[in-house]
């Protein structure tokens, strides 16, 4: 069995349920508050807090897990990064009360008697943050919602996650440095056979597919029916993995029907351009999986 520790709620846990599904790794059977639940195969998923799947996998509880970047780095544990599951998306930044005139991290005084404090969940990242700054401040941890302590008069400054910056500015504070981008990654504990490589082993197959998942995902299926006489012109538009495959029609051979694979992000364009070439009968489709 392959024990992979999963977010049990929280911003990273219907996504990660999500990408798994996709990739063909579906939680079975789980009741309300089971722990562990199979995801097929030889896969179970551990149903753990986000903060705590990096102590699970470091530890060897769990083979591999899912967690955010920001709690990985906070944990200090060694682990290997295998895969960005690309959401999650969010920055963790230093903010200080609007009014404290504090617009950058070298406002702050490098020596001082009664230094500022910073309210945060992540004082470690922090601590290290004003340290490599040259910045002595007092780091007062809290559990969650750090952007309240300037109101409750416990820090005019704070480190916290934001993603859009609205709860930040809603509590009167302003972003002044970014200490680092996080997304959702895939970790296992660091293993090394003699050489210095990781073993290949089952944990390649999760891996793989959800990589195949992810990369689907930015890319759609095209088919169109463009006439043949435009086909030059048609595969600079449609370059596809390896070239866009061409097929005939039994029309007598003056249309033909394209198929590629093609970036999402500018597929409307791409429609655009086919449309200009007299293209017909244009289908775009999401694509379950790819292996490039
Ligand atoms: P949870 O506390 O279980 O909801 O998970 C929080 C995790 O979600 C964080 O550690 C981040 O990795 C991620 N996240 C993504 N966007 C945000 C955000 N705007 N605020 C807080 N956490 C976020």
């Amino acid at each position: 069995m392959l024990r992979v520790a999963l977010p049990n709620k929280g911003r990273l846990a219907d996504a990660t349920r999500e990408l798994f599904a996709d990739a063909g790794l579906e939680v079975r059977g789980r009741g309300e508050r089971a722990l562990t639940a199979s995801l097929g195969g030889e896969f179970e998923a551990l149903f753990v807090r986000a903060q705590d799947v990096t102590e699970f996998v470091a530890d060897g509880v769990a083979d591999a897990g899912v967690t955010g970047w920001d709690l990985v780095a906070e944990s200090e544990r060694p682990v290997d990064l295998l895969l960005d599951l690309e959401f999650g998306h969010c920055r963790l930044v230093v903010a200080a009360r609007d009014e404290s005139g504090i617009r950058a991290i070298t406002d702050l005084p490098v020596d001082a008697a009664a230094p500022h404090r910073v309210a945060t969940s992540f004082p470690r990242i922090t601590r290290r943050f004003f340290a490599e700054a040259g910045r002595a401040v007092d780091v007062v941890p809290v559990s969650g919602a750090a952007e309240v302590a300037p109101h409750l008069g416990i820090a005019d400054i704070v480190v916290d996650l934001t993603s859009t910056g609205s709860t930040l500015r809603v509590n009167g504070l302003r972003e002044v440095a970014t200490i680092l981008e996080s997304t959702a990654r895939l970790i296992t504990a660091p293993r090394r056979d003699p050489d210095g490589q990781r073993p290949a082993g089952p944990l390649d197959e999760l891996v793989a597919a959800l990589a195949s998942v992810l990369c689907a995902r930015g890319q759609r299926y095209l088919m169109a029916n463009v006439p043949r006489a435009a086909l030059d012109r048609v595969k600079q538009i449609v370059p596809g993995l390896n070239g866009p495959t061409v097929i005939d029609i039994l029309n007598g051979g003056s249309i033909v029907a394209v198929h590629a694979v093609v970036p999402a992000v500018s597929v409307y364009r791409t429609i655009a351009a086919l449309k200009a070439l007299q293209a017909t009968g244009i289908l775009v489709t999401r694509i379950e999986r790819l292996m490039p």
